[in-house]
């Protein structure tokens, strides 16, 4: 059986950066659910379909194939041979993939592909509901978080180094906030923390403590 750790939290609290590290570590694969959802928003858009029309989002993500590629110490996402790279990074984007995530239909889609994932090994898998929803079974299930003004700063670092946009911490701040309620107050598997989930909050902590905070808490077997 492949073992499996879940990191839940908001926007900007970093856990895509500690996933992807102790995913290293240990040799287990990195696992972006939250790039899933916005594969199907960047979709909606592309093919001119109201995010806010349930209906409309379902019928797209019915037809939406995502191809699943182990590779790099990652499972990377192929749509129709090609990878989305940085064009479901946009504000638009942000913007949108909280409503379309909210859609029954999407969060089925999403959860079947990451649960068919364990298929290729030992994952590290990050996003609101792997903790609660998709696999509420692991040992290692943890909540990671920050101040809002710390997850602001962060995000908007990370999209001015990459050159995908260059908003101010306000904007970024607001754009943060208003997905995280939309995300904790849906009726499908919404954001929370579970009982018995480690929560670390990253305010003032570096990268290697919370890394090192994550791999203190696994099951002692599963540590290198
Ligand atoms: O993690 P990321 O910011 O890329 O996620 C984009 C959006 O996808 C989130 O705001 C949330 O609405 C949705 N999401 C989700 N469940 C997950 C991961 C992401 O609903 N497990």
């Amino acid at each position: 059986m492949a073992r499996v750790i879940a990191v839940d939290g908001p926007s900007g609290a970093g856990k895509s950066s500690v996933s992807r590290i102790v995913g290293e570590k240990l040799g287990f694969l990195h696992v972006d659910s939250g790039a899933l959802y916005r594969i199907i928003t960047w979709l909606c858009i592309d093919a001119k379909i109201d995010t806010q029309n349930p209906g409309q989002v379902a019928k797209t993500a019915g037809e939406v194939e995502i191809e699943l590629r182990p590779e790099n110490g990652h499972i990377a996402y192929y749509v129709n041979g090609e990878a989305p790279g940085d064009r479901i990074r946009t504000p638009q984007i942000n913007a949108n993939a909280s409503y379309v995530a909210r859609v029954k239909e999407v969060r089925d889609k999403v959860t079947s592909l990451l649960r068919s994932m364990t298929r290729f090994g030992d994952l590290v898998v990050e996003g609101r509901d792997i903790t609660t929803a998709v696999f509420p079974d692991t040992p290692a299930r943890f909540y990671l978080t920050a101040s809002a003004e710390a997850r602001a700063l962060r995000r908007q670092k990370e999209e001015a180094e990459k050159g995908i946009a260059f908003e101010s911490a306000e904007a970024v701040k607001a754009s943060l906030l208003a997905r995280d309620k939309i995300d904790s107050t849906r009726k499908f598997a919404p954001l929370k923390k579970a009982d018995g989930v480690l929560e670390i909050d990253s305010s003032n902590l570096t990268l290697e403590e919370v890394v090192q905070t994550v791999l203190a808490a696994l099951p002692q077997e599963w540590r290198k």
